[in-house]
């Protein structure tokens, strides 16, 4: 596969995503740092991953300059039993998720 971009011959990288028994595979340019996602390949991380009952629809705030962040609402605080200082993994299988865990 070349990069649509300069036509360099793309890198396969396999993502780990936490969670999921498959990995998600992105083709990554070395010369310009253009990538895309395999789509079937992030599609079944995300199918691994979307048996989950708890959906809440939240707006992203601002930080400080160009930080951004995410309150966790006093419903997910309980069940999960977090509280500030706790260390997550953040991963991203492709352009429109973010998962979340939780470090042990
Ligand atoms: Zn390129």
């Amino acid at each position: 596969m070349k990069c649509p971009k300069c036509s360099t011959e793309l890198d396969k990288v396999e993502v780990k995503v936490f969670g999921a028994r498959n990995k998600a595979v992105s083709h990554q340019c070395p010369k310009c740092h253009y990538f895309e996602f395999e789509q079937d390949s992030s599609k079944k991380v995300l199918e691994e991953l979307r048996d989950t009952p708890l959906k809440i629809r939240q707006k992203i705030v601002k930080l400080s300059q160009d930080r951004l962040g995410m309150y966790f609402n006093s419903h997910v605080v309980r069940s999960l039993n977090i509280r500030k200082g706790r260390e997550i993994f953040v991963s991203v299988p492709d352009k429109k998720h973010i998962v979340l865990e939780l470090a042990e």
